[in-house]
């Protein structure tokens, strides 16, 4: 019997680039001040672009909770989160940490949300010392209070930045834990971090066996319900399959391209496909929330959702 491997195609939208953190991997942001933000009509041209992508993903930069330009940044999110639906598309916001307020006025519209937890330990602790809004205690509140919200989330690590293996089990304990109270842990993504420039570069050896043992790690820590994710462009594709055998069973929203990581480039279907020919694996599209978590959502977005689904199934 063949396993089915998730993905959801999806259309990044970047509300803005401008960002009040400055983390140490980050080739992301600009300086608050030196960013535009995203207008209405430019996110029109690019949601008819994408026909196909189900998913909006909002992927922003942070302002400060106190900064005068918060207001007007949480209203475009609420803005692209409506246009997005009005457009027949399920928005998935990941704009850092919120107050209680706001991830709950975002909940209403977006079927599921997302904030990488990054990782725990002192690598993380040089990476974000200019970065306020990556203390640990502070996205572990995030986490605890999407799960008080019963609002379906996506948080993952960030891998290969110096981190000990006791670091990695620390953090996925955490999450293990958090899991065990709420359970609105959609997906944990595990995410490599290589610099740009190292694109080129295969894995070696130790690099993919670290990491084999790594998703094989979180697998047995966390509970089975959670879906461990790895952005496919970000490893070797013909260690793909290596990847699924550790235990990774989603693929994440995939763009034509990877704002994030734009060194990156994203892998086709049709190569991921003729990766996974002849084994026993199956590309699936799915939309932004899994359906075992359809029944968390008010009716209103959980119709929207059931039809997104219906309209993957049908293409
Ligand atoms: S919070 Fe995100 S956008 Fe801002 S500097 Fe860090 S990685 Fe870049």
């Amino acid at each position: 019997m063949s396993r089915r491997i998730t993905w959801s195609p999806s259309v990044t939208l970047v509300p803005t680039r401008g960002c009040f953190n400055a983390c140490g991997y980050c080739s992301f942001r600009l300086p608050l001040g030196q960013a535009r933000p995203l207008q209405p009509e430019q996110a029109e041209v690019a949601l008819a672009r994408r026909p196909a992508a189900a998913e909006v993903l909002l992927l922003s930069g942070e302002v400060a909770p106190e900064a005068p330009e918060r207001q007007a940044w949480f209203a475009r999110l609420l803005q692209l989160s409506r246009l997005a639906l009005a457009h027949g598309r399920l928005p998935h916001t990941n704009a850092g940490p919120l107050s209680r307020r706001e991830m709950a006025a975002l909940g209403r519209l977006n079927p599921s949300m997302g904030l990488m937890l990054e990782g725990l330990g002192p690598a993380y602790d040089r990476l974000h010392r200019h970065a306020p809004s990556k203390r640990l205690e502070l996205r572990l509140g995030q986490l605890e209070q999407a799960g008080r919200l019963g609002i379906p989330f996506t948080t993952g690590l960030l891998l290969g930045v110096g981190e000990s293996w006791d670091d990695r089990v620390a953090a996925l304990e955490l999450l293990a834990e958090l899991q065990g109270r709420w359970g609105h842990l959609q997906e944990v993504i595990l995410q490599p971090w290589r610099p740009d420039g190292a694109q080129s570069r295969p894995l070696d050896a130790e690099e993919k066996a670290d990491l084999l043992e790594l998703i094989a790690l979180a697998r047995r820590l966390l509970p089975s319900e959670v879906h461990l994710q790895m952005p496919p462009n970000l490893w070797p594709l013909e260690d793909l399959p290596a990847a699924l055998d550790a235990g990774i069973d989603d693929l994440g929203g995939i763009d034509v391209h990877d704002v994030i990581n734009p060194a990156y480039p994203q892998p086709s279907l049709r190569a991921l496909e003729l990766q996974l020919a002849g084994r026993a694996w199956r590309l699936q599209a799915r939309t932004c929330v899994h359906r075992r978590w359809w029944s968390w959502l008010p009716s209103a977005l959980r119709v929207r959702v059931e039809w997104s689904a219906l309209r993957l199934e049908a293409a």
